[in-house]
């Protein structure tokens, strides 16, 4: 009987078993090897304001070539995007994309005022081969690299594409242990990935997406805030409004005024401040 193999990608480290994947649904035992499912799958691609990402202080008013795929390593119950994120490749409809076609395809968007690619939609880290394969041939385009990531993933799968990324936004889902016990998550390494991103010089723009009596506490926001502003007060933090999805479907979305409230607080210590879907 085959070997299982132990994923170290991220936190979860998981067995895997010969032919079978991971609890994300990417990493895969291939013969022994752990090998990416989805490598230049895409299930969505669109070319997107820089602004959704969001990026708010990143080259503003242009436009970014946004990829995704299937599978992330997180469960949040009211995830936004779960029809890929959640799905499989039995169960995504993909086209296949070398990162040569990609980058081609994105040199070809620059009339449409395209500055490069976005990894985005679902997790891209847990497939970091892709995005570090197909970020460096952008990079020597002369093009922008954005990751929009929940940064859940082990530092040394931050150091395979770092190099190449211009900018991304992290999404921090709460800021403290028990709601990332919720949403089966590892704050550290979230703040590892934040803190390793921020010293390599880039531009780390970080989203926090309020839920209704999970992580829509000042005291918490204040936090968060100035933890941020520990590395610079210029980091903008995104404050965004969710609304009910997937498996949470009863809750009420936080209100304008209880978003604007939070954002008060993060203030304090946060030059650039962003609500979001409000
Ligand atoms: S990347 Fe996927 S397979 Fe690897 S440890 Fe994380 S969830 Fe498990």
């Amino acid at each position: 009987m085959s070997e299982k193999i132990v994923c170290n990608v991220c936190f979860r480290h998981c067995h895997i078993s010969e032919g079978e994947t991971g609890f994300c649904h990417v990493r895969k035992n291939e013969n022994g090897d752990n090998v990416p499912v989805n490598y230049g799958l895409l299930t969505s691609i669109a070319l997107d304001p820089i602004e959704k990402k969001p990026l708010a202080r990143f080259m503003s008013g242009s436009k970014v070539l946004s990829v995704g795929s299937f599978g992330c390593n997180l469960r949040c119950p009211y995830c936004q995007n779960y029809e890929i994120s959640q799905a499989t490749l039995s169960d995504s409809r993909v086209i296949r994309l070398s990162p040569e076609e990609l980058v081609s395809a994105a040199k070809n968007e620059r009339a449409n005022g395209n500055i490069g690619i976005a990894f985005t939609y679902n997790e891209p880290s847990i497939s970091y081969e892709f995005v570090r394969d197909t970020a460096r041939l952008s990079k020597d385009e002369g093009m922008k690299n954005v990751l929009v990531t929940n940064g859940c993933v082990s530092p040394w799968v931050l150091q395979e594409f770092l190099p190449y990324i211009d900018a991304m936004n992290v999404d921090l889902k709460g800021f403290t242990e028990d709601y990332y016990k919720w949403v089966g998550g590892d704050l550290s390494m979230v703040k590892a990935f934040i803190e390793e991103s921020v010293a390599a010089g880039v531009h780390v723009e970080v989203t926090e997406l309020i839920l209704p009596g999970h992580n829509d506490n000042e005291e918490e926001t204040e936090a968060l805030a100035a933890y941020l502003a520990s590395f610079s007060p210029s980091i903008v933090l995104h404050i965004t409004r969710s609304f009910p999805r997937w498996k949470e479907l009863s809750f009420e979305p936080p209100s304008t005024a209880s978003i604007m409230k939070l954002c008060r607080s993060a203030m304090k210590h946060l030059k650039y401040v962003v609500p979001g879907n409000v």
